[in-house]
């Protein structure tokens, strides 16, 4: 009977015209139901009940609007139900923003952790309704943490955009890809629209990626480790994303750009790792830990120029646990700070010890692993090797620090700063498993590099083809124009020793010659192989 003017403004129909109208022509049809039943319930004091429906706009668009309606049929004055209407659209494209926002990632625009965890968690009771296939992939980029150091966030932000595209492009729309934050990614695969197995997405996945991405005028090849869980292996959503979770940690341990299906053995050593974690916090302050060293000789004679410090731990219950068990845990914790600093201060007391008992003979240096990690707080390491100089009183070209070549690509500015901070005391430094990383040569002449470590690897497949012989001996050649020592790791057996001679290798490393010993051990070496000689004719 009556409509106040400013539904002109809100609908677009002047009041008049909608006295012509029955109210139900301004409601949705799929909310005319909820409107009636409304309109019928309505009383005379009920004033708190907003309801929420869409009216027609005389242009034929839907509004959202909130409406409250009073039973007035008892009031003389009115006689007849009031209905208060308005328009909330705004407010509801605020919320539905938000909600957007609360369930995806704003630099990729893919959902986000809670959303996908959400789509899992349906996929799941799903796939146990249906009797189907369900898989869980997580991928998580290799060496992302290199492209963000060396050239910048801005880029880092560019490479996420890119790969979440091509994991778009390469997953079916019924898939569901997510960013769980950082470089990692995950993929939800439901079998319900056809046979598609986890590994067939993860291959995609790794051709996807195979293409370098255009970043900041560089082209980079980007690999990603990937790990599957089938819904077979863990039935709830939980187990399901921390089965992925620790395949991925798996195919990461493995190398890079590979994918694993998660197996049972996987949540043990994934305990086993986390054992190790607080252990190792343990181990450290309790001097658990203990160095062995294994020699370094010069190839024509076998005589000893040097050691390589490693670290041992020995746990009173669980055994001897391998570096390569423990670094990525120090490295991971940060514990590897405190273990890098103990263990240059070992290495440097032993060395000034062997070089006091035998003052006449020429000192062995001592070769120290220093991780990526170490040289991210910039000063650390220069600090650390300050200070064990200093506390041991060894020379300090006794000292020979290995590092990666990862630790190059990192912040080159801040890293070659700090290489010849450390050149300037007279340290040495040593490229370790040189040929297994990024191998980009011209950093050699970059970086104040005395020594090249040639990995394991390379003396392995002497044996096996001319190819590799040739590598060798250009890495030597390398060595040789830019005036550094080359070093043979991993010497097993005499025809690597033979081959690695006819290739003017000059030092080396090796079970063949020795394996890492403890102090004593070594020290017995040092006595057989140079009888202390009589300070008389030291000079002859
Ligand atoms: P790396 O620096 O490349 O050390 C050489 C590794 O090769 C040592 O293993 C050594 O025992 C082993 N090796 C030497 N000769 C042979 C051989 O002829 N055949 C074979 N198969 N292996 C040989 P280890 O002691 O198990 O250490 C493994 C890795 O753990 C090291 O590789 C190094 O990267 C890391 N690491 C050990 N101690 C430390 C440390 O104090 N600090 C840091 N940051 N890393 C360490
Ligand atoms: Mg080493
Ligand atoms: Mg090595």
């Amino acid at each position: 009977r009556y409509v106040t003017p400013v539904i002109e403004r809100m609908l677009g129909y002047a009041s008049e015209a909608v006295l012509d109208m029955s109210v139900l022509d301004l409601i949705h049809p799929d909310d005319r139901d909820g409107v009636a039943q409304m309109l019928r319930e309505a009383s005379a004091d009920d004033g708190d009940r907003a309801d929420r429906w869409r009216a027609r706009h005389r242009e034929g668009s839907w509004i959202d609007v909130e409406s409250v309606s009073f039973d007035l049929n008892d009031d003389k004055s009115v006689r007849g139900t009031v209905l208060t209407i308005r328009d909330v659209g705004d407010r509801v494209k605020m919320e539905d923003q938000l909600r957007h926002q609360a369930f995806h990632d704003s630099l990729t625009g893919l959902p986000n952790r809670s959303l996908f965890e959400d789509r899992v968690r349906h996929a799941v009771a799903r796939a146990r309704r249906h009797g189907r296939g369900l898989a869980v992939l997580f991928v998580d980029l290799d060496d992302f943490k290199t492209v963000n150091d060396s050239l910048g966030h801005a880029a880092g932000d560019d490479l996420l955009r890119q790969v979440a595209e091509r994991l778009d492009e390469c997953t079916r729309t019924s898939d569901t890809v997510a960013r769980l934050g950082g470089d990692e990614f995950a993929i939800l695969v439901e079998e319900s629209s056809g046979p598609d197995s986890g590994e067939d997405v993860a291959n995609r996945v790794h051709c996807a990626l195979e293409t370098t991405f255009a970043i900041a005028e560089h082209e980079l090849f980007v690999h990603a480790s990937i790990g599957i869980a089938l819904a077979e292996h863990g039935a709830t959503t939980e187990e399901m994303l921390r089965n992925a979770d620790m395949a991925m940690y798996s195919a990461k341990s493995m190398g890079k750009g590979r994918s694993e299906t998660f197996r049972p053995t996987m949540y043990m050593a994934a305990q086993r790792r986390l054992q190790l974690t607080s252990e190792l916090r343990r181990a450290l302050r309790d001097g658990e830990l203990s160095v062995n060293y294994q020699p370094l000789v010069n190839l024509e004679n076998q005589q000893v120029l040097g050691v390589e410090a490693l670290a041992r731990w020995e746990h009173p219950e669980m055994g001897s646990i391998p570096p390569q068990d423990f670094i990525p845990i120090a490295e991971e914790t940060g514990l590897i700070i405190e273990l890098g600093a103990w263990i240059l201060i070992e290495a440097c007391k032993q060395a000034r010890r062997w070089q006091e008992s035998r003052p006449a003979e020429r000192p062995v240096y001592v070769s120290v692993n220093v991780s990526a990690r170490q040289f991210r707080q910039p000063g650390t390491v220069v600090e650390q090797v300050a200070a064990a100089l200093r506390e041991s009183g060894a020379d300090p070209s006794m000292l020979v620090l290995e590092i990666t070549e990862s630790v190059l690509m990192q912040d080159r500015v801040a890293v070659s700063k700090e290489l010849s901070e450390l050149q300037n005391v007279g340290v040495r430094l040593a490229i370790d498993d040189f040929g297994t990383g990024y191998s980009a040569l011209s950093y050699l002449r970059e970086f104040p590099i005395d020594m090249v470590k040639m990995d394991q690897s390379f003396v392995d497949d002497l044996s096996q083809g001319a190819g590799d012989a040739a590598l060798v001996r250009s890495v030597v050649e390398l060595g040789e124009a830019l005036d550094m020592q080359i070093v043979a790791e991993g010497i097993e057996r005499q025809d690597q020793l033979d081959s690695l001679s006819g290739l003017q290798c000059s030092v080396g490393q090796g079970y063949f010659f020795s394996r890492p010993l403890n102090e004593d051990g070594i020290g017995a070496l040092l006595d057989a192989q140079a009888p202390r000689r009589d300070p008389s004719d030291a000079a002859a």
